[in-house]
């Protein structure tokens, strides 16, 4: 007899909701985490009495019902609602394009107007077939919008001229011709109110949980302690990288404390020019409206990702996508091991999707 029924291998959402479900039905669970915290990238931690989301912002929103309901349980949500703002050289502009960001840009008032504007600069830019992404965006928006907040941007994110970069990576723009700036088109969005770092350990509660334990240089001993394992780490670092390494794409944060109550009075502020280094300025108060007498405003970079970097957003092209379907091939032959979550199967999920996927794996394995 094991001692645990499960070792579940990472605190994130992924691991915590599994953990959560396991323990409901009557299993014991060791939560192990290499970081000296829980909540995996959604941890948010205290500073000067804001929640601040330390591996990036992150902003609750789904249109399914059910997780929904689930994540009211551990916490409660407010109203947040993501409304970003375009500065372009000291010029700032609502996200996404809507109404009030065609009326800055050309001083049109009527959905028609935008709207005939917009057509008018696709047709003068005379694109049939793009073949490149500012090709392609010209196509879809005009060129003012391109210029002003894609360009710069995206070519910040990616760290190429839009020239260089495949038309496929933008295939719709989404264009409102109202005076809707809800980034999301989600039933339900909000921040968990006390920080997401406070919602994971809800969800823990009852789990034996270890700290700065790293399960891979310490496989055996943690292996001989439970019966099965959950592993939502780096599925290439499972396998000691011998098929190679599956790349990332990182971004880099500088985060500050600000001796004053008030920085940018937006939760985002997105910087759409070349100039510029950060793509993004974050003021996490505005994620709780914050009162607190200081603000911590975290500005973003685009790196290119090495090994041994924090790992963020999977790169999907053909060469990537054949690794991991290799890795796969092993891990579907490792006995008593699930693997899960955004590092075991490489793949971008949003918070909503990555515990819809938690709860279905914990309903086909636990039912085992
Ligand atoms: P993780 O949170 O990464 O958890 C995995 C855990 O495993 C980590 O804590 C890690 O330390 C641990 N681990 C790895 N290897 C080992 C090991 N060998 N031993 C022990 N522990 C190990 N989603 C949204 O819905 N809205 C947003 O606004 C949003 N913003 C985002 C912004 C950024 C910059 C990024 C990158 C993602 C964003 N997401 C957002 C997605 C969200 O972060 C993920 O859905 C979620 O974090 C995935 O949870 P997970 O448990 O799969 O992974």
């Amino acid at each position: 007899m094991k001692k645990y029924d499960y070792l579940i291998v990472g605190a994130g959402l992924y691991g915590a909701v599994f953990a959560h479900e396991a323990m409901k039905h009557g299993k014991s669970c060791l939560v192990i985490d290499k970081r000296p915290n829980i909540a995996g990238n959604v941890y948010t931690e205290e500073m000067e009495g804001i929640n601040v989301h330390v591996y990036g912002a992150h902003i609750f929103h789904t249109n399914n019902r059910e997780v929904w309901d689930y994540v009211n349980q551990f916490a409660e949500f407010n109203r947040f609602t993501n409304s970003p703002v375009a500065n372009y050289h000291g010029e700032l502009y609502s996200l996404p394009f809507n109404m009030y960001t065609f009326n800055k840009m050309w001083g049109v008032v009527t959905p028609e107007e935008a709207a005939a504007k917009i057509e008018e600069q696709r047709k003068a830019a005379g694109i049939t077939e793009p073949k490149n992404l500012e090709e392609q965006a010209i196509s879809l928006v005009g060129t003012d919008i391109y210029e002003k907040l894609i360009k710069g941007y995206t070519e910040k994110q990616w760290g190429r001229p839009c020239t260089e970069l495949p038309s496929f990576i933008i295939k719709r723009l989404p264009v409102r011709l109202t005076f809707d700036n809800n980034y999301f088109n989600a039933l339900y969005q909000g921040i968990p109110m006390g920080g997401y770092t406070k919602m994971v350990a809800n969800m823990l509660d009852g789990a034996e949980v270890r700290l700065n334990v790293d399960y891979l240089q310490h496989k055996d001993e943690l292996d001989a302690l439970a019966s099965k394992v959950l592993y939502t780490g780096p599925i290439d670092a499972y396998f000691d990288y011998k098929l190679g390494n599956l790349e990332y794409r990182s971004v880099r944060f500088e985060t500050e404390v600000l001796d004053k109550p008030n920085f940018q009075g937006n939760a985002a502020v997105n910087y759409t020019d070349r100039e510029t280094p950060w793509t993004r300025i974050i003021e996490h108060k505005w994620f709780e409206f914050g009162a607190q007498p200081k603000t911590v405003i975290s500005r973003e970079y685009s790196s290119e990702w090495k090994p041994g970097d924090e790992p963020y957003y999977p790169v999907n092209d053909e060469k990537n996508g054949k690794l991991y379907a290799a890795y796969k091939e092993l891990a579907d032959d490792e006995q008593n091991v699930i693997f899960g979550g955004r590092l075991g199967e490489y793949k971008y999920y949003d918070m909503d999707a990555v515990i819809a996927a938690a709860l279905e794996s914990a309903k086909t394995n636990l039912a085992k």
